[in-house]
């Protein structure tokens, strides 16, 4: 694992840049601005894993990497290691289609858990609605929004490959909470069932898909149940 930092065939380094699933404030764009003024930059392109990629001469990489910080950004990661999340504009602010917040929700995991170790490189996708802008049904880990706080999962999926694959729902209306429960699970089974270099669906094909899908305690908070319960309760109560 280490920072997407790449020599070129032209001896000019290529640095990626992440976002917050793609989206630059206004004040990060101004600070992008005025790079150029303090370190050259040849040239830069937007990748579809919503990075941003410099190029820049290699005496310059010192204070590219403090200039970015300064802006809140941060130098990509590379490697056997959870990439950083691909999100769509999923919420209330961004796209009117978005079922639910699938937006905040692919920044907080990217916060929670980009750059952790995995057997091969490990990609996330959200998507606020099953139109699927990101191809979460090509992620190792898809998250789409079906509601308000309500999040399918799928597991398994595989993008650009000569044999792309769909992942597997495995997981239906959850809350965004409980998503967070079920990746660390999914990270933890992959960490102990695959080999080096093995990318989550061979593993699932190795394993059974079985093996991923985690018992609903381990997401479900006991103190977070009763509302349903309650409500049917009170509907009893008023017969
Ligand atoms: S997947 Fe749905 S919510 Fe996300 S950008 Fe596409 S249309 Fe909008």
């Amino acid at each position: 694992m280490g920072h997407a930092i790449f020599e070129q065939r032209s001896g000019i380094l290529g640095v990626a840049v992440v976002t917050a699933c793609g989206v630059i404030r206004p004040e990060q764009l101004a600070g992008l601005g005025e790079l150029p003024k303090k370190v050259s930059v040849l040239g830069m392109k937007l990748t579809t894993r919503q990075t941003l990629i410099f190029l820049i001469n290699e005496a310059d990489l010192t204070v590219f990497q403090q200039e970015i910080q300064k802006i809140g950004l941060q130098i990509g990661v590379f490697g056997n290691i959870v990439r950083n999340v691909k999100g769509c504009a999923g919420s209330d602010q961004w796209c009117r289609r978005s079922f639910g917040d699938a937006f905040g929700l692919g920044v907080r995991i990217q916060e929670q858990f980009m750059n952790q170790p995995a057997p091969k490189d490990f990609k996330i996708s959200t998507a606020g609605c099953p139109r699927g802008c990101t191809d979460p049904y090509c992620a190792d880990f898809g998250v789409i929004a079906v509601g308000a706080d309500r999040f399918d999962i799928y597991l398994g999926g595989r993008g650009g490959s000569k044999v792309p694959r769909h992942g597997q729902r495995i997981l239906e209306q959850i809350s965004g909470e409980q998503v967070m429960k079920v990746l660390d699970f999914v990270l933890q089974k992959y960490r102990q069932l695959g080999e080096e270099n093995e990318r989550l669906c061979r593993v699932i094909d190795r394993c059974g898909i079985d093996s991923f899908i985690p018992a609903p305690d381990v997401y479900i908070d006991e103190h977070s149940q009763p509302e349903e319960l309650d409500d049917f309760s009170a509907f009893l109560a008023g017969q």
